[in-house]
């Protein structure tokens, strides 16, 4: 916190020595601060003018993440764009531009003068014992398992201005068999052979057995590592997920955003180098076809970065890359839609185009994971989901209808909720749920913010009808329906387990609809995390972990699976790593 403000006083001095050179100076190469006030806070960034042209825009007070996350794409908008169309943004995207537009002002130079896209080739080389791309789960774990290898100057290159990627968005769920928050009897039952049953049949018998051995073996050792060697708070209870034979999901305090703070802290403590606003656009070979390093751009320059053991690709999956989805997605939903991603922006397959280029073979490329919740406004995740795993929380469509088993996986209820009219349903949470989960006080601003985005009504159940155009009479309907089937305990229309009568009263009722979560295709690799050409032969040079690799679980991901993944290869990859001849 304190490096951030001396970092801005420095800013602002650099900018008073420069902004002193008006535009007519001989001065080429200038950074401006701009500024927004909001209700809330003050937006402040920094922009870099070099000859007449917009070169860089930075975010400087980033505590706000979705602020961060919209800055990524919009600022790079800015810099191809000289038609920005407010009346299309966003509050978030007006606010930022707002500063954008004062630090222009502040520079003395008109917006409509001013070049955009102006690439210039001023080149710099760095050179460093490990490079890794992409700062997230995988990338932080190579970096910190390399440093503890005993390789001294490692870099890890970060598009965005902050680390922790998708991993930092991510519900923080952390599978591992026999964990010591499971109670003695399932300490006994469960095991790595089960959990692998599970990881495979989860993928319908379509996953890689070798790979997803790997993970069975290595989850619990990888949770203690977590826990013991980074500082990991684990909470006291387990998640069940569909698809796991016991309950061994455990949960990372402050989720994601706990899992990704505390690999940040470890890798800034022991020395770790992190280049942020650094995006990488390819790779560098050497006359034999080995990987030695990455080609990058960096305040609009573009740099180079050697290596002197390869390069371990970290840059996560394509979900927020609609063209790439629509390339490789089969489903007719993803070719007639702009689909909504759970993801952030800058998870665009960079590293797996990057490594299409130098040869790597690509596997599964259409096995793309739907999120069955999100918000149809945003596309993000609902923590009031949580709910429906109560007994008497049920999902209807636009027509009133129940039309799944609550409970099922994340494809078979992502595929159901698509086929619904307006690909669009409905999640009932009764007065009885409501209170039993303390909602109101467990996600007030989640409520407030969906009232907001007009995706969530509370109320009786016919305003809750009304609200979202669905047939009253037809949801007390499946409403009564439902109830006698309670009274018997079993479902008869979708055999759900354990159903319970639904309350009456005041009402929770919120839209949904699936979004693109994960995508299982990827760069082929071996159980050593190095990357293989179509041949199944190594390239030389090129290791990759986390989402970016592809050809693990086959058709489907069981939940939960993904983290032990990222950190199990992350670390794999770091320990392959060999100086290179
Ligand atoms: P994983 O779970 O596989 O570790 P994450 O989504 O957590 O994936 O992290 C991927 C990280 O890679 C993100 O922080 C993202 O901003 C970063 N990233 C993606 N593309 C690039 C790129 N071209 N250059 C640098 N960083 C990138």
């Amino acid at each position: 916190m304190k490096s951030k403000k001396i970092f801005i006083m420095l800013i602002i001095v650099i900018c008073l020595i420069f902004t002193s050179c008006s535009k007519n100076s001989d001065e080429i190469k200038t950074l401006f601060l701009g500024e927004y006030k909001t209700e809330n806070q003050i937006i402040e960034v920094e922009v870099l003018i070099e000859d007449n042209a917009l070169k860089h825009i930075e975010l400087l007070n980033s505590n706000n993440s979705q602020m961060q996350i919209t800055s990524v794409y919009l600022f790079e908008d800015i810099l191809k764009n000289s038609d920005n169309n407010l009346e299309n943004y966003t509050q978030i995207e007006k606010e930022l531009f707002f500063a954008v537009e004062n630090a222009i002002e502040n520079s003395g130079y008109d917006f409509d003068d001013l070049v955009l896209d102006k690439q210039t080739e001023i080149k710099q080389s760095y050179n460093y014992d490990v490079v890794i791309i992409g700062a997230g789960g995988a990338g932080l774990t190579s970096a910190i398992e390399a440093k503890n290898l005993g390789y001294e100057n490692i870099v890890v290159l970060e598009k965005m201005s902050f680390a922790g990627g998708n991993t930092r968005m991510s519900n923080g769920c952390y599978a591992a068999p026999n964990n010591w928050n499971q109670d003695a009897e399932a300490q006994k039952l469960d095991s790595e052979e089960i959990f692998l049953k599970d990881l495979y049949e989860g993928g319908l018998n379509t996953g890689d057995l070798n790979l997803l051995t790997v993970i069975a073996e290595n989850a619990l050792e990888n949770a203690y590592w977590l826990k013991d060697e980074i500082g990991v708070e684990f909470q006291e209870d387990l998640t069940w997920y569909e698809g796991h034979e016991y309950t061994r999901a455990l949960r990372i305090e402050e989720d994601g955003i706990g899992l990704a703070n505390s690999l940040v802290e470890k890798a800034n403590e022991i020395g770790i180098e992190i280049m942020y606003t650094t995006t990488a656009d390819e790779l560098i070979l050497n006359e034999n076809r080995v990987v030695v390093g990455v080609r990058a751009r960096r305040a609009g320059e573009v740099v180079e970065v050697f290596s002197n053991t390869g390069v371990i690709l970290a840059t996560g999956g394509f979900s927020s890359n609609t063209s790439m989805l629509k390339d490789f997605g089969n489903e007719e939903y993803i070719q007639s839609n702009d689909v909504k991603t759970t993801n952030s922006p800058a998870i665009s397959g960079d590293g797996i185009n990057m490594a299409y280029e130098v040869g790597a073979q690509l596997i599964d490329m259409s096995e793309i994971q739907f999120y069955p919740i999100t918000n149809p406004a945003t596309g993000n995740f609902y923590k009031l989901d949580d709910a429906r795993l109560n007994d008497n929380a049920i999902l209807v469509n636009l027509n009133g209808e129940r039309f799944v088993n609550e409970h099922e996986t994340r494809d078979v209820l992502s595929e159901t909720i698509i086929s619904q009219p307006k690909g669009e349903v409905y999640q009932i949470l009764d007065p009885d749920t409501i209170k039993r989960m303390d909602i109101e006080n467990l996600y007030p601003l989640e409520i407030e913010q969906c009232i907001e985005l007009g995706v969530l009504y509370k109320g009786s159940l016919k305003g809750c009808a009304e609200y979202f155009g669905i047939p009253y009479e037809n949801l007390t309907n499946t409403i009564e329906q439902y109830n006698i089937m309670a009274s018997t305990g079993f479902d008869s229309e979708f055999q759900r387990e354990g159903i319970q009568p639904i309350s009456d009263g005041e009402f929770i009722m919120f839209s949904a609809i699936s979004s693109v979560h994960h995508t299982m295709g990827g760069v082929k690799i071996d159980e050593n995390a190095q990357v293989l050409n179509e041949n199944g032969e190594i390239i030389k040079g090129l290791f990759a972990a986390g989402e970016v690799v592809g050809g693990i679980y086959g058709e489907n991901r069981l939940g939960a699976a993904a983290l032990p993944e990222s950190i199990i290869f992350g670390r794999i990859a770091a320990q392959s790593l060999k100086i290179l001849e």
